[in-house]
Parts: structure tokens; C-alpha cells; sequence
């Protein structure tokens, strides 16, 4: 669902690789950023929301990644300043995010060439917004979870992700 805001729990390889058992680090991942359904438009509402739920996530120590639909920064067309302020306080909180596709079409369903470039346009905010803050954007996770329908497809977007520097988020 493209509308419902969900969470993934994904189990990580953990870098402190000397530390005793259990060797996993659990991340929580977010999709559809900057937000997800919500029944406002109201942005004091979304910042108290955003920063409510990266104080929970602070509190308990638990990495996260936010995985962005930029088409969703746009009011009226244009990028909104509170909706990338939205981002920006996800970075400034630790916190990092992911590409998901600029308006989160399905691989399945459109032509590679396609996909491919809403995923750039997908950046074009994140990505300047992260290096302002010191970070690489590097996660990317396919809408739906839709990896094409064809090997052929699957591997050309896997050589795409990799020159652009993205690793997929399981
Ligand atoms: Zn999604």
C-alpha cells in the first residue's frame, strides 16, 4: 500500500564483530516518507509527529532509516520547505534515509528506463539535503517490494543501483 505507513523490522549484520552474542542489530526502517497517510495537511501536526517519533527512537537507541518519495515534498507543485524540514530533522536527529522512488511506481509494471529515472528524480532533494549534513545516500528499497518480472530486468536495475551507489534495503 503506497498510502499506509509501515515498518520493517531488518536484521543486520553487526559491525561490533568482537562483541559477545547476539551478533544482530536490529533496524527499523520507515517508508513513504515524509509522511504516509495522515488525515492533515496541518504541518504543525507532521512536525509533531516526525520529531515524537524520532524522540522514541532516540530514547531507545534504535537505528533507523526513513525511505523518502520526494513526489510527496511537493505543495502545489513545488517542494515544500516544511515537508524537507521534515527530512532535515531526520538527519539532524541521527537518523538516515533511503531512496524509495520519486513517485513509487511498481518495476513490475512500468519500463525499466522509467523506474530508473523516477528513482533519480527521487534524489534530487535527499540526496544534497544528506551530503549537507555529512551522510551518503546509499539505501534504496523498490516500492511494494517489486523487483521486476524478468531475470534480464532484475539484473540491468541491480548494475543501475550499484553504479549509482545504492545498497538495497532488505
Ligand atoms: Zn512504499
Amino acid at each position: 500500500m503506497t498510502r499506509r505507513l509501515f515498518f520493517l523490522l531488518c536484521l543486520l549484520p553487526s559491525a561490533a564483530s568482537a562483541a559477545p552474542p547476539p551478533d544482530r542489530t536490529v533496524a527499523v526502517t520507515f517508508d513513504d516518507l515524509p509522511f504516509a497517510a495522515v488525515p492533515t495537511e496541518d504541518d504543525g501536526y507532521l512536525e509533531t509527529m516526525t520529531t515524537r517519533l524520532l524522540h522514541s527512537l532516540q530514547a531507545e537507541h534504535v537505528p533507523a532509516v526513513g525511505f523518502v518519495n520526494e513526489s510527496k515534498l511537493a505543495r502545489d507543485g513545488t517542494p515544500d520547505a516544511v515537508r524537507i524540514g521534515l527530512l532535515r530533522t531526520w538527519l539532524q536527529a541521527g537518523f538516515e534515509l533511503g531512496n524509495h522512488t520519486y513517485s513509487h511506481p511498481s518495476l513490475n509494471r512500468i519500463p525499466l528506463a522509467a523506474f530508473e529515472a523516477d528513482l533519480l528524480q527521487g534524489e534530487t532533494v535527499t540526496r544534497p539535503l544528506m551530503q549537507r549534513e555529512g551522510k551518503t545516500l546509499r539505501w534504496f528499497r523498490h516500492p511494494f517490494l517489486h523487483q521486476g518480472t524478468t531475470p534480464e530486468v532484475r539484473a540491468a536495475f541491480r548494475d543501475f543501483l550499484t553504479t549509482h551507489g545504492y545498497i538495497v534495503a532488505p
